[in-house]
């Protein structure tokens, strides 16, 4: 039997009942997505718009893919924006350089996304320097600190050959969380590491006349393709990454390349600034100016252009550039 005490409750039990369907609503609202099937395809989100490149190539139309960073950014400080959580928010898959490249913007948005799918150890989580061997180390734990490569340098996706690492980590991380779609991202991975190699042996022509080449750079992000080619980084304008130059840091970076006739600059466009030009006009030396990711320039629209373009402005800068030498499809 129905008491007066009852039917006060209903409007109540009503509201109540009323608060907890818009409260899953809005919890459902911020789950991360389901997995992904043809119909609905596989969100990816990357840090860089290289990893954002290889996972379009790899993941073709079973995914949809963002990258965080805009080409012209300092991958190192790069601006956070509220889309950028909505995107984690909703992520199946992602993406980052890893080495500490996004330390100082990256941790704690992933942890604020509230996706468990995506969280350092989670299947959705790709650290795509896993297995790659850095150069610039630190040697000891007081030389890591209070500046920005402390794992040793991040900037692998400047190397000539990082494009296989990074095309197999994407390619890896997509089977991992998409099994249904690994013959798609086995045809596609094998398609990319084709194009990887054939772009690579033009690369090598090119470089193979810069070995023992000079060249001062402002950060540290050339040194992988310098290295590649036996290229000498005689000097870099910052003393450590990061960490801007001091005057007495740029009078010896001045004596360093007047003494053993450094004629090129390698400097990104968010580091071109009034000490390179000052330097420059000390020395004499042309200041080259790169993107240091795809997207940083208007014929960096992609990975294997963004290699092509940078080894044709470098060998146009140090005299070795001959007319036939580059992409074919240029
Ligand atoms: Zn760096």
């Amino acid at each position: 039997m129905k008491t007066t005490n009852d039917r006060a409750r209903r409007p109540e039990r009503r509201s109540l009942l009323r608060g907890a369907v818009m409260l899953a609503v809005l919890c459902a609202s911020f789950l991360p997505a389901r997995a992904a099937s043809p119909a609905a395809p596989l969100k990816v989100v990357a840090t860089i718009p290289d990893l954002a490149d290889f996972a379009r190539r790899i993941g073709g139309d079973r995914v949809e893919v963002k990258a965080l960073s805009k080409g012209t950014e300092n991958l190192h400080n790069v601006h956070v924006r509220p889309s950028m959580l909505i995107a984690l928010t909703r992520a199946d898959v992602f993406l980052e350089m890893g080495l500490s490249m996004e330390a100082a913007w990256l941790p704690e948005m992933l942890v604020r996304s509230g996706n468990d799918d995506i969280q350092p150890g989670a299947a959705g989580f790709q650290n795509c320097s896993d297995g790659w061997e850095a150069i610039e180390v630190p040697d000891d734990l007081s030389r890591r600190e209070g500046h920005l490569h402390p794992e040793g340098n991040p900037h692998f996706n400047i190397d000539p050959k990082g494009g296989l690492q990074m095309a197999a980590k994407v390619h890896e991380a997509l089977v991992r969380v998409d099994p249904a779609g690994k013959e798609t991202y086995d045809a596609n991975f094998a398609t990319t590491k084709d194009a990887i190699e054939e772009a690579a042996e033009r690369w090598a022509k090119i470089g193979a006349k810069w070995k023992g080449r000079k060249v001062c750079v402002y950060h540290t992000e050339y040194n992988y393709l310098a290295r590649r080619y036996g290229m000498d980084v005689a000097a870099s304008i910052e003393p450590q990454p990061g960490i801007p130059p001091t005057p007495g840091d740029i009078a010896k970076v001045v004596k360093t390349m007047r003494e053993q006739e450094v004629g090129v600059i390698l400097t990104a466009a968010w580091s071109n600034n009034r000490q390179v030009k000052d330097i420059a006009r000390k020395t004499g030396a042309t200041v080259l100016e790169l993107p240091n990711q795809v997207g940083g320039a208007d014929w960096a629209s992609d990975w294997i252009a963004l290699q092509d373009g940078i080894h044709e402005r470098v060998a146009k800068a140090l005299g070795t550039w001959e007319e036939d030498e580059g992409s074919p499809k240029q």
